[in-house]
């Protein structure tokens, strides 16, 4: 298998090639595109910096000049860039997987191309905004993380990681000169992906869009994060920003005092978030009290539970005796 591995590998490499000189050197590639990327605010550094790409829109335009290289087709269809269809009684058909997309090559670690995210360009609503590789032998989307090959040194030298939802945010923030961030890119954070983190530092700030969508489901990635007994901290957008949008219209300095200013203690982000929701219902803020119980819970570090229990206690105007209580109800699997 380590064979059929690095035909794979291969494969992907010549995409991420074709599709870097098709954005470069061809018509339709320059004015689709390089200006839709350049309408993002990306300058060629920062395109060449990430491998970005384009795939024609033809059916087929990858395919065939994978295959007139010499690629065989079953690696093509393994790593989902070509879609290979049979029907009985007719012609096999081909068709590019990513047709009409500029395309974000997916690294490992130690760079090697794995997978893509394709951007579609038209406002079609019907189509998905991204497409990503499917899993393969050398994808899988619960252990890869965009942009750790590029933050991974910064991620060490500052010894905290910027978490972020997308490809963009990620290259947004580099070229606004904040490296030491990735994106889990669509899925729902996973412990593989903390893993992959916790190799170059016990510190995340997780970045959520300010668009409220999936903001409690992504909490849940958070208790995941503090069972690995790393710090997280979190810090929000304002209302229809993401961190794209926000670096893009800020100075360098602006972004560095809003992150500061703004990324606050996961308790602290997680009570004042659920005492909003809760008001002044009693049971539901018995129900926020619990929730927040249970994320100290996943915290290793008797003394950092201990901090944190003192500090909901205040927030959420209750006795410490009684977290207590709830913490041992929890560790005793009895809520
Ligand atoms: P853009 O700024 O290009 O519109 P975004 O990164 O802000 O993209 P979001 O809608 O915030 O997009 O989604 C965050 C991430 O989720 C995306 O970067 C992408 O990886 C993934 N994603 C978004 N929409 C889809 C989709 N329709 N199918 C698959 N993945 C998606
Ligand atoms: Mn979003
Ligand atoms: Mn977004
Ligand atoms: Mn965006």
């Amino acid at each position: 298998q380590a064979n059929e591995r690095e035909s794979m590998f291969l494969v992907s490499e010549y995409a991420q090639k074709f599709y870097e000189k098709t954005l470069w050197n061809t018509e339709p590639g320059k004015a689709i595109g390089l200006s839709y990327f350049k309408e993002r605010g990306f300058t060629d550094q920062t395109i060449k910096k990430f491998g970005l790409g384009y795939n024609p829109d033809q059916w087929e335009a990858f395919t065939k000049a994978a295959l007139g290289e010499g690629y065989k087709l079953d690696y093509l269809e393994k790593t989902g860039l070509t879609i290979v269809k049979e029907q009985q009684g007719q012609e096999r058909k081909t068709f590019d997987r990513f047709k009409g997309r500029v395309m974000f090559p997916i690294h490992s670690m130690s760079g090697r191309v794995l997978g893509f995210g394709g951007r579609i360009l038209t406002n079609d609503k019907k189509a998905a905004k991204y497409l990503n590789s499917p899993e393969s032998e050398i994808y899988h989307k619960s252990k890869v993380l965009y942009g750790i090959y590029h933050a991974k040194q910064a991620i060490a030298k500052e010894d905290n990681c910027f978490l972020v939802e997308g490809y963009t945010d990620v290259i947004q923030m580099h070229q606004s000169g904040i490296a030491n961030v990735v994106a889990s890119s669509g899925t729902a954070l996973t412990p593989e992906q903390i893993r992959l983190i916790h190799r170059l530092t016990k510190n995340i700030t997780v970045l959520f869009d300010g668009d409220a969508a999936g903001l409690r489901a992504s909490l849940r990635g958070v208790d995941l994060i503090l069972e690995q007994g790393m710090n997280v901290k979190i810090c929000t957008f304002p209302e229809g920003e993401d961190p794209d949008s926000f670096v893009k219209n800020n100075t360098e300095e602006d972004i560095a005092h809003y992150l500061k200013e703004n990324a606050q203690d996961f308790i602290q982000f997680k009570t004042s978030l659920l005492a909003k929701e809760a008001a002044n219902d009693p049971l539901k803020r018995a129900d926020t009290v619990r929730d927040i119980v249970n994320s100290i819970s996943k915290i290793p570090d008797q003394i950092k539970r201990e901090i944190y229990v003192q500090e909901c206690a205040k927030l959420m105007n209750v006795s410490e005796a009684v977290l207590y209580n709830t913490l041992a109800q929890i560790n005793k699997k009895l809520v």
